[in-house]
Formats: C-alpha cells, sequence, structure tokens
C-alpha cells in the first residue's frame, strides 16, 4: 500500500507567504526575494512529507494567490482586458498579481478577476472568465518547474492539475450565445501538451482534480468526462493519471467515473463514508483505488480503527497493491502545524490531544500505512491501542458533554420554533409600539473599527491597560456613536460594536465548548488567512454576552438601539466543528444560546433585535437531494434563536454576499420581521426574487456599497430606493448600507450615512 496527499497547506507555517506577497505588492521586497519564500515553503512542505514517508507527494499544489487562477494562466486564458499589460511586456508574477487583485498605475484601471467560492468551503478562488472560441494554449511553465525544482531536492512529486472539465464548470461565460462547456475541444489540446511533456520528463503520477464528480452532473456533462478522458487515454497513453473528486461521495455519477480510462481514482471517504461498498463492486480490476480518510477539512484527530476497517475491506477486494491511503482532499483548509499552539487557556491540552493539523495528518497516515500491513502491524500495534483509547476518552468527557445542555436540544418542542403569532399581528404591534416613518432607517451593526480600537484591545490582551479602563474606553466609542447617528436622524440606532475582534469570535469567547488556537490560520484567499475557532465540545451560555453594552447604548438615547447578534449558523459555518454528532445538533445547541441571549436583551428593555446570518447559504451541500434537508434544520436553528419574543419585539436579520434564488422560500420561513440584504451593486437586481415570491416581511435592501471607500450622493440612493418601490410595496421598505461599516473610516461613514437619511427624507417627502 502506497500514501499520498492531494494536497499542502501553502501559506507557510509562519504565514511567511502572506507577509512577503504584501511587502512585494507594496514595492518593499524584489520578485527575488519573493520567489526565496515560496521556493523556501515549497522546500519545507516536500521534506516533511518525505521525512514521513509519504509515498505520493504534490507538486504544483503551490500557489501565490489561487490554484484556479494559476492553472487559468497555464492554460493562457487571459481575459483581453489585461492585453494591455501582455503588450507593455509585463512579467508573468506581475501580470499574475493583477488579474487576481485588478491594475490601477500608470493610468490603467483594469478590474480583477471575480473571486467566488471554491464549492462548500470557506476558500475562494479566482473564476475563469471565456468568451466565444475562446483558445487555450499552454503557456505557463509552472507546473513543470515546481516538478523539477522538487527533483533537484531529490523528490520525485506528483504534479497536480484541475482537470478540464472542472476547470470550464469553475469558469463563466463572458459572452452570450455559447456554452462554456463547447470549449472543451478547443482546451484537450492544451492539456494534451501539458501531458506530453510531463510525460518526457518520465513523471509517474499525475494528479488530476475534477471535484465537479461529486455534483449532480447532468447526461450531456457525465458524456464529455467520459470523452476527455478518452482522449487522453488514446492521446498519452503511458501516463498515469489518479483522478480525484472530493468534498462529496460519487453517487451516481460513480459508474461513469470508475469506467474513465484512468490509472488511479480517488474517494472522499470523509464527506460519503457510505459510498465504498457501492463503488468496490464495480470498481475494474488493475485500476489503484485512493481511499481518502483522512480528513482533510477538520482538526481532529483520524480514528484509525474506522479507517483500518475501510482499508480492509477495500485490501480484500482489490488487494493491498492497488490501494492508495490519502487525506479526503488538499491540506489546504487545515492549519499547519499543532506543535505550534501551547496557550493552553484557549486550547486545554485535553481538547488539544485530539486534533491534528496538516503536519500530524501526514504522521496518521504513515501510521495507517504501517497498521495496514500485517508485517509492520504488530510492531505498531500500541499505536492503534493509544489511538483507539484517546479517542473513546471522550465519550465521558465532562468538558465536552454536558447532559443539561443535550437534554435542552431533545426536549425542543415545536413551539419553541414558531413566534407567537403570525407576522400580519406582529407588524401590527410594531408598528403601534414603533411609529417609524416610512421607508425607516437604520445600518447594519458596526461602526468603523478605528486603528485606536484595535490597539486598545490588543493592549488589554498583553495586559498592558485594565479591563476597567478598556471598558471605558468602548463605553466612550459608543456615546459618540449613538451621538453621531442622533444627529444625523437615523431612526433605529446601533452601539457600534467597538467591543468585537469578530462577529464570531466575540461569541466563541465567551461560551463554553469553545477553543481558539494562536496559530491556527487556514487560507481563505490570496493573502487573506483566518483563524476560525474550535467547536469542541456542548455549547453552553454561561452569562449574558452583549446585554451590558446594548442597555448602556439604550440609556444613552430615546430612539430605539438595535441589538446585535451572530447566529448560529454564521457562528457554525465560520468555525472548525466537532465530528462527533451532527451539525444540526451542533448548530442547536448554539441556537439555545442566543435565544436566551436574546431574551436577556428583551428583557433588558431592548426593543429591536438582529440575529446576523450571513453564512446561511454557503453551507449548503453540493448535491440538491441534500439541501433541503440543510435548509430545514438551518431555517430551524435561526428560529429557535429568534421565537422566544413578544409579538412587538422585531427580530432583523441580516444576510450579505448571497443570491436567493435557490433559498428564498426557506428566507422566508425564517419569518424574521426586517431583513437587509446586500443589494446596492447589484442595482437592487436581487430583491426581484422576493418580489417573484411575494415575500411578505420586511426587507432593507442596502443602498450604500460599503465595500467602496466613495462617498454615495442622496441622488443615487434616491433612486435606489425609488427602484426598491418599485419592486416592492412601500410599507415593506427599510433603508440601510450593504453591511456594517467596521472597514470604512469615519469620514467617509459620516458623509455617506448623512447622504443616506436624506435620501429617505427626500423620497418619503415626495410621496
Ligand atoms: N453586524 C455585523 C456588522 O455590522 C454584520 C457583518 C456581516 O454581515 N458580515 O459588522
Ligand atoms: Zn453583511
Amino acid at each position: 500500500m502506497i500514501t499520498q496527499i492531494l494536497g499542502y497547506p501553502r501559506i507557510g507555517e509562519k504565514r511567511e507567504l502572506k507577509k512577503a506577497c504584501e511587502a512585494y505588492w507594496a514595492g518593499k521586497i524584489s520578485q527575488k526575494e519573493l520567489f526565496e519564500v515560496s521556493k523556501n515553503i515549497k522546500k519545507a512542505n516536500w521534506e516533511i512529507q518525505k521525512k514521513q514517508g509519504i509515498d505520493l507527494i504534490p507538486s504544483n499544489d503551490f500557489s501565490f494567490y489561487d490554484q484556479v487562477l494559476d492553472m487559468t494562466l497555464t492554460l493562457g486564458a487571459i481575459p483581453e482586458r489585461f492585453e494591455k499589460l501582455v503588450e507593455k511586456d509585463m512579467n508573468k508574477t506581475d501580470l499574475y498579481f493583477a488579474m487576481a487583485r485588478g491594475y490601477q498605475k500608470n493610468g490603467l484601471d483594469i478590474i480583477a478577476m471575480e473571486m467566488t467560492k471554491w464549492f462548500n468551503t470557506n476558500y475562494h478562488y479566482i473564476v475563469p472568465e471565456f468568451k466565444k472560441n475562446q483558445n487555450f494554449e499552454f503557456s505557463s511553465s509552472k507546473i513543470i518547474d515546481d516538478y523539477k525544482e522538487a527533483l533537484e531536492l531529490g523528490i520525485k512529486t506528483k504534479p497536480v492539475l484541475i482537470g478540464p472539465v472542472s476547470f470550464l464548470l469553475l469558469g463563466k461565460e463572458k459572452e452570450e450565445g455559447f456554452d462554456k462547456l463547447e470549449l472543451i475541444n478547443n482546451l484537450i489540446p492544451a492539456y494534451i501538451s501539458i501531458l506530453k511533456e510531463l510525460e518526457t520528463l518520465k513523471v509517474d503520477w499525475i494528479q488530476i482534480d475534477e471535484p465537479f464528480l461529486t455534483t449532480d452532473l447532468s447526461t450531456k456533462e457525465k458524456e464529455i468526462y467520459a470523452w476527455v478522458y478518452n482522449q487522453f487515454a488514446t492521446q498519452v497513453p503511458s501516463v498515469k493519471l489518479l483522478l480525484t473528486s472530493y468534498f462529496d461521495g460519487l453517487k451516481d455519477n460513480a459508474e461513469t467515473v470508475v469506467n474513465l480510462p484512468v490509472a488511479g481514482i480517488h474517494l472522499d471517504l470523509t464527506s460519503d463514508e457510505d459510498q465504498l461498498d457501492e463503488i468496490l463492486n464495480i470498481f475494474p480490476p488493475q485500476k489503484f483505488l485512493s481511499l481518502g480518510l483522512v480528513n482533510g477539512r477538520n482538526v481532529w484527530k483520524n480514528s484509525y480503527k474506522a479507517s483500518l476497517s475501510k482499508i480492509n475491506t477495500a485490501a480484500k477486494k482489490l488487494g493491498g497493491e492497488r490501494i492508495i491511503i490519502s487525506t479526503s482532499c488538499s491540506l489546504l483548509h487545515t492549519p499547519y502545524n499543532l506543535d505550534n499552539e501551547n496557550d493552553i487557556k484557549s486550547l486545554p491540552p485535553e481538547i488539544k490531544n485530539r486534533m491534528a493539523f496538516a503536519k500530524q495528518k501526514i504522521t496518521e497516515l504513515s501510521h495507517l500505512k504501517l497498521l495496514a500491513d500485517p508485517i509492520t502491524f504488530n510492531e505498531n500495534e500500541d499505536i492503534l491501542t493509544h489511538n483507539n483509547a484517546l479517542l473513546k476518552s471522550r465519550d465521558h468527557s465532562t468538558l465536552i458533554h454536558k447532559p443539561q445542555i443535550k437534554n435542552r436540544v431533545k426536549n425542543l418542542t415545536d413551539d419553541s420554533v414558531h413566534r407567537k403569532s403570525t407576522f400580519a399581528i406582529r407588524q401590527k404591534y410594531q408598528k403601534e409600539l414603533f411609529n417609524f416613518p416610512l421607508f425607516p432607517t437604520t445600518t447594519i451593526g458596526s461602526f468603523p473599527q478605528t486603528p485606536e480600537v484595535r490597539k486598545k484591545r490588543n493592549q488589554l490582551k498583553k495586559g498592558e491597560i485594565s479591563l476597567n479602563e478598556y471598558n471605558e474606553f468602548i463605553k466612550n466609542e459608543i456615546k459618540e456613536c449613538i451621538q453621531f447617528q442622533e444627529e444625523i436622524d437615523l431612526d433605529v440606532l446601533v452601539h457600534g460594536e467597538f467591543e468585537r475582534n469578530d462577529m464570531v469570535e466575540f461569541f466563541g469567547e465567551q461560551l463554553d465548548g469553545f477553543a481558539f488556537t494562536q496559530n491556527g490560520w487556514v487560507q481563505s484567499y490570496g493573502s487573506r488567512a483566518v483563524k476560525p475557532p474550535i467547536i469542541y465540545g456542548d455549547v453552553e451560555r454561561k452569562a449574558p454576552m452583549t446585554v451590558n453594552w446594548s442597555a448602556y447604548a439604550q440609556s444613552l438615547t430615546k430612539k430605539h438601539v438595535k441589538g446585535m447578534l451572530t447566529g448560529p449558523i454564521t457562528i457554525l459555518q465560520w468555525s472548525f466543528v466537532r465530528d462527533d454528532q451532527p451539525r444540526k445538533t451542533t448548530a442547536f445547541q448554539i441556537a439555545l444560546a442566543i435565544r436566551d441571549e436574546v431574551s436577556d436583551l428583551e428583557k433588558a428593555g431592548i426593543h429591536i433585535i438582529q440575529i446576523d446570518e450571513p453564512a446561511i447559504r454557503e453551507g449548503l451541500p453540493l448535491r440538491a437531494a441534500d439541501k433541503k434537508e440543510y435548509l430545514s434544520w438551518a431555517v430551524q436553528a435561526f428560529k429557535i434563536s429568534s421565537s422566544g419574543v413578544k409579538d412587538s419585539t422585531q427580530i432583523h436579520t441580516h444576510m450579505c454576499y448571497s443570491e436567493f434564488n435557490e433559498i428564498i422560500e426557506h428566507i422566508a420561513q425564517m419569518d424574521a420581521d426586517v431583513i437587509t440584504i446586500e443589494t446596492s451593486r447589484s442595482h437592487m437586481e436581487l430583491l426581484e426574487v422576493f418580489k417573484v415570491f411575494k415575500y411578505p416581511n420586511e426587507i432593507g435592501p442596502g443602498v450604500y456599497d460599503i465595500h467602496s471607500p466613495r462617498v454615495p450622493t442622496e441622488e443615487e440612493m434616491e433612486q435606489l430606493i425609488q427602484k426598491a418601490s418599485s419592486l416592492l410595496s412601500p410599507e415593506q421598505i427599510w433603508v440601510n448600507p450593504d453591511c456594517g461599516l467596521k472597514t470604512r473610516n469615519w469620514e467617509e461613514t459620516m458623509l455617506a450615512l448623512k447622504n443616506m437619511v436624506n435620501a429617505a427624507k427626500n423620497y418619503r417627502r415626495k410621496l
């Protein structure tokens, strides 16, 4: 049996790549220095794997920004607007960064390529752009260079490529009148050239990623897959392709996939463990089967017992020589190295003991290899015993299990997921209580997080200032923020969220069942990395989390101050989640904690409460058949958190970066009194589905693009309000920015919000 990983994190153990890229973009280091950093990262990654005896070590998994953008350049699919830079003889690296980040220099203003989420992960890739008759040509030698670079270090690697069908499906048609899949004929010769060149280098295995194989495919798409891989088999018969898919099972695509003429096939057995038996029944002789057993998307130790049982099942059917033991997907989605975590207050040793980051996951693969082989098993049996004991000890850990919380989830009744009355009745009470004008104005919650605010938080963390001093500082920020909002005459005020580092971390830090890392960074896009909290146990709210701040803000004004919370699905989605119970159960536990907070806010005299759920959509499973179930419990979780209040208490929710077409029915089921969404850049287009659906509750479509420093004028915002009124009833509409203002500065914010309030007033006058 052999071992492999599908890819390794590349930001560097200490985020060296992030720092180097940002320094290079700022003109502080040379290209040579930037390359030096990347070389060291690649070398370290390869050597770690070699040391642990990994057999198939990937190359070309490194990327300066994004692997899909690498592929776009490898195939020479440079969008026309960047041609000017090519003509100017810009070097390849700068062109690459210009495509990723846009280019505003030397009188040119070229917008960046679009970025979107990589399947159901939190990683974002750069979307390839296609035009009719798009040409492709093998035109960047990165894959070759990286292979040679490793060879010089004495390491023979397995180059990684994104497969042609997935490459097309990842992209977007930028012209009307054609289907991107028609481009396959133009694309295949470029791939053949790449494969031929790798062949001349006597490469052993080539990993070809086709993640779309785990999505719902049409018959035509399946036929294209068959055609493409037959082309490869006839034109470059001697290369050994290892075809991978991940993030779900092959399901109804299994028949197609196992019969493709490739040398090996990889399965993700962590996101669909049941597929193995079925695949084994139809798996052709002679092919290698790669078992994705070590989870590339979580931070938990592998269960060796469970993995070995899968390996044995497969070996019985196929014989050990054709089995590859693998990670489920690239380790890109896990942090580097658990050994760097030594803060026992943030991460209790009992929890750390059960965790594995990328480096530890490599060790797990080598352990599995030793244990799977009867010859080496005997000497290493204690590894298995130890792993069994460790995982077993989890079952009765009092740090993890809290019976009272499990019972609360179990005893949830239908009543606890519904408001007392229907929206129509609630709206009547709320109109009486609040008496807002038409088109009431509000914001999404955060106000500018100035360097000063961040500095104070840092000082508190380091113990340089007392908690008292910090609290006084935050109070003062709140006071000024309330004053400003009163001055410009907003209708519903907020406290400004100055006390929050991050909308998930802030809550996680106050809830039981959460742990935090010091260096657990995961790439989100380009040079951006996030450090997700770790949910390891039953979630419990020990004390109110936001009530003091909201009540203080409310004490400063006669206007209503909106309480501000993060919703259960967003907290779940932006954390590493425990793997010993269904996600749904964890979501419900968080929902109950938020429900208690909502209730305490209400008791403290807060009559409007917003529960942010920007991440609902990104949790959608890849397969249509699974979406319904997810949406059903996601909506339920939101309702658990929001439905414990009086009819007259107004529940808001907020969602950004969302398309609502697929989920409008579920958005309506959430039954928030008011939903605010991001719409300004799409010129209210996103509202169409609310209109078609006849969405009954109130909506605040964003009229101000907070992603840009530009201050929108009164007139343009008034126009957007007018556009919204043409789609929805005026009784339904709120006026607000697209999202929170934490990334903006005060000057822009003040001007823009003033204009926004005036736009609403002007429009009201005209009615
Ligand atoms: N209330 C949060 C804020 O204003 C919402 C952020 C978000 O939607 N991502 O910052
Ligand atoms: Zn938002």
